[in-house]
């Protein structure tokens, strides 16, 4: 991967934020797969309309990039209300969340991205707030401190995390929709992709679609990612026009894998090759080898390895398949015994 191009498409500039909210699908009509949840959720939305009530709260899991904050955003559309955005990290005191609530309109809905990461202490205000649309607030310091309750409007909390495994027993269990988001399949990436180029007024050939979708890692946020610096190959080596030949030209030169597999997934691979002799061996280990976070390796990068098939889980562990090997460029007999000669 080159040093400058990040593949995850992290939010982390401003450009990147534009760019990706002048492509997000705004309806369900426009929101491409995941269809068993776009469906239920469109029963909700309409049932929730009919009764004029507000939607139950919704927690939204599954890797990043896969659609979580799009598809809360379409759920205010789809309701008619208002959408106020927030996550876990920002909200840090109680006094933040009192603020977001008393500004919510009736059946408004309220996104607390990264929900894992609120503070325990925020945490224990929201349990009221979503259950009884009331907060007790404490108000002046020392003995003349005193807990005012205030009623709020009802309003629906979507929730996104990528760890859900963090989330406590007590959060979870007040969400009355708990949705998985799943990687999404090459034909589908390749309809996202197109459908963005439309909106960026790109021209393509169709099977440039396929090439970007086919190593998008399964996430339409990397898929957008891809398309954007494509779409600088094809303006300054050719005519604006994207075709395969560009397309694998610019993949090849960001260094992006046949399959959309990231530095990390590499890693992970390698390790298990070069450490464990292909394995089986178990997450912790795996995660101590790499310094990663155990969970972080379970909840967003095994899924995808696993859904591939590069890696296999067994009841002693986890084991590389022969696509590993292959893809890595490894023999089965020659690698790994402990050498570690790739760290
Ligand atoms: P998450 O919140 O899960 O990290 P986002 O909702 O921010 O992901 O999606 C990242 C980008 O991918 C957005 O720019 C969005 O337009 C695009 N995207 C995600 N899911 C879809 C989809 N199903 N169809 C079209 N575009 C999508």
């Amino acid at each position: 991967m080159s040093d400058n191009f990040d593949i995850r498409g992290r939010q982390n500039r401003n450009s990147d934020k534009e760019f990706e909210n002048a492509l997000r699908p705004l309806s369900f009509d426009d929101f491409s797969g995941q269809e068993k949840i776009v469906s239920n959720l469109n029963i909700f939305v309409q049932a929730a309309r009919m009764r004029g009530e507000s939607l139950d709260h919704v927690l939204l899991h599954g890797p990043p990039g896969l659609g979580k904050t799009t598809l809360s955003n379409i759920i205010a559309n789809e309701l008619g209300v208002g959408f106020k955005v927030t996550s876990g990290p920002v909200l840090d005191k109680p006094g933040d969340l009192a603020g977001i609530l008393t500004s919510l309109e009736p059946n408004d809905v309220l996104f607390i991205d990264e929900i894992h990461r609120l503070s325990p202490i925020v945490e224990e205000y929201l349990y009221s707030a979503m259950e009884d649309y009331r907060i007790d607030i404490l108000i002046d310091k020392g003995p003349s401190a005193r807990s005012i309750q205030i009623d709020l409007n009802p309003f629906t909390l979507i929730g996104a995390t990528t760890r859900s495994g963090l989330l406590t027993a007590p959060l979870r269990a007040r969400f009355g929709i708990n949705m998985h988001l799943e990687y999404y399949d090459s034909k589908t990436l390749a309809g996202i992709i197109r459908r963005s180029a439309d909106i960026l007024g790109v021209t393509y050939d169709n099977d440039s679609a396929y090439e970007i979708a086919r190593r998008s890692r399964g996430t339409p946020r990397i898929a957008n990612a891809l398309l954007r610096r494509v779409r600088d190959f094809a303006q300054v080596m050719g005519n604006g026009h994207i075709d395969v030949g560009i397309a694998r030209t610019a993949l090849e030169a960001l260094n992006i894998d046949k399959y959309g597999l990231d530095e990390i997934d590499n890693k992970i691979l390698c390790v298990i090759i070069d450490k464990f002799k292909g394995g089986p061996v178990g997450i912790g280990t795996i995660a101590t080898a790499l310094s990663e976070d155990a969970g972080t390796i379970e909840e967003v990068y095994e899924p995808y390895l696993i859904k591939e098939g590069f890696i296999k889980r067994t009841p002693r562990g986890r084991e590389v398949t022969e696509l590993a090997y292959e893809h890595l460029g490894r023999s089965k007999f020659n690698a790994g015994g402990g050498q570690g000669t790739l760290f």
